[in-house]
């Protein structure tokens, strides 16, 4: 019998219409595409979608066609001509690939162009309409989707992230790929029901390991114990899309029983609302953050800046987390990370041991505290790559353009070109800082940088600076959300 031919892409952005930084092709390229064989050696045996894809393409025999993988930093929305472009690419990838038996798809779930709302329920329709309705489209999305009805009606399967931290997303690839194959096999007949509550949940307590996300996901997954029951998702959406379907998402999917899951969607749905409160809070005045580096005991302390988290579309450049690091005591401290290109383009040029006068991050916009002069020595300068450690995507190699330790005052900070989210301790490592040593490290994000900071910190605080990441929604100028909404309009 001839392989299972399943065409397979990944497509990740998650927008923030709040932001300064269009998502141009050149960002893009800058991200890193891989396209043919490469998404495969890429991929292979990393904690990722496409991992768990080739998971079960080895399992079931499938033969897999890779198209392309880009995972794009969330920032702002992406322009007209870089969203058609790599659009027409995934096209013409699968028009070039037939004949397909199905198609496995890793996206994100709250992509926005400038043209487009609803970039992945837009990309899914093209590419319906594309291969007909014969040839079925299983897409795994991000639990911080913001998922619309377009994207339930033109694929057959979706599901999302269970761990927040995500760290299964290699599972969930695999569980996408095992789908696709008991459908070719005939053996499903998935059908949705997609329910979203008035709900826009900021992502700071939204981890997967507490309530309320828990107790969600305890009563989905004895759902999920049902064989009628193919999948629940419960993603907990993304506020800074401001677009209408933005905020939290009940999706269940069962085998040809459209009543058992609108009953599951709805009860879920209602415990969801039931359960809202506990999403709220768990930010620290800085106050509160000074008293915590006073009662410190062994360190390290992680303090945590969730306002620009460039995973959330911050711009990285915020130095709100070192103006208060000056202020206090506590030494050694460690910062991840200023992103500032000047900077790093003139301690490159001065090289290792030059005492640099320089101002300092601030300069993306005016929403992030402004620049702050400092005198830093350059400690070390590098090509800003290094390879994940885990547990979240171990085996990824991360990119922060080039970088430079500088250390002001008795803390290392690492100024680099890009902005992402430390969220693994070889950050620092491959900076030449140990994270166990330091007494403060200071980081910009909101839930991933737990899994790997978490067992080492003797306490995790964290702080809201000024920035569009945070869990202030009141500071966002929304326009397109539905209304009204929790916790803006309704209590
Ligand atoms: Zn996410």
């Amino acid at each position: 019998m001839a392989r299972l031919r399943i065409a397979i892409a990944e497509l990740s952005h998650e927008t923030n219409s709040f932001s300064s930084v269009p998502v141009d092709l050149a960002f893009i390229e800058r991200c890193g595409i891989a396209r043919g064989a490469a998404v495969l050696e890429q991929a292979r045996d990393t904690a990722t979608v496409l991992a768990g894809f080739i998971d079960a393409a080895a399992e079931l025999g499938l033969e897999l066609l890779p198209l392309f993988s880009v995972w794009i930093t969330p920032a702002g929305k992406v322009t007209r001509e870089a969203y058609e472009t790599l659009v027409a690419e995934l096209l013409a990838g699968i028009e070039h690939a037939q004949p397909l038996d199905g198609i496995l798809l890793s996206l994100h779930g709250a992509m926005v162009a400038e043209h487009v709302s609803d970039g992945d329920g837009e990309l899914l329709r093209r590419l319906r309409e594309l291969v007909g309705p014969r040839v079925p489209i299983v897409a795994v999305l991000d639990l911080h989707a913001n998922i619309s009805s377009l994207m339930v009606e033109q694929a057959n399967i979706l599901l999302g992230y269970h761990a927040y931290p995500h760290v299964d997303q290699r599972e969930r690839g695999r569980q996408a790929g095992q789908l696709l194959f008991r459908l070719l096999r005939g053996n499903v007949r998935p059908t949705a029901v997609l329910v979203k509550p008035p709900m826009l949940p900021t992502s700071q307590r939204m981890t997967t390991d507490r309530p309320p996300m828990r107790t969600l996901l305890d009563r989905a997954e004895a759902m999920e114990d049902d064989p009628r029951v193919l999948d629940v998702t419960i993603a907990g959406g993304f506020p800074p899309a401001d677009v209408p379907e933005a905020g939290l998402s009940i999706l269940v999917t069962t085998d040809g029983d459209p009543a058992l899951a609108r009953q599951l969607a709805d009860e879920l749905a209602a415990l969801a609302w039931e359960l809202r409160h506990g999403f709220l809070g768990g930010v620290a005045t800085w106050d509160e953050a000074a008293a915590a580096i006073r009662a410190i005991e062994r360190g390290p302390l992680v303090l945590v800046d969730i306002a620009d988290n460039p995973w959330t579309g911050g711009p990285g450049d915020s130095v709100e987390l070192l103006r208060f690091l000056l202020r206090q005591e506590a030494r050694p401290a460690a910062l991840a990370l200023v992103r500032d290109p000047e900077v790093v383009a003139s301690c490159c040029q001065a090289g290792v041991r030059a005492t640099m006068d320089v101002l300092l991050g601030g300069k993306t916009d005016n929403l992030h505290g402004p620049p702050l002069a400092v005198r830093g020595v350059v400690r070390l300068l590098s090509d800003g790559r290094y390879v994940n450690a885990g547990p979240m995507h171990a085996g990824v190699t991360v990119d922060l353009g080039r970088t430079v330790v500088l250390e002001v005052e008795g803390i290392a900070v690492i100024v680099t070109e890009r902005a992402e989210s430390p969220i693994d301790l070889n950050v620092f490592r491959s900076h030449g800082i140990e994270p166990t040593e330091q007494r403060i490290l200071a980081l910009k994000g909101k839930g991933h940088f737990r899994a790997a900071f978490e067992p080492i910190a003797e306490r995790v605080v964290l702080v809201e600076g000024p920035g569009i990441t945070g869990s202030d929604l009141t500071r966002l100028p929304f326009r397109n959300i539905r209304r009204p909404i929790w916790p803006l309009d309704l209590a």
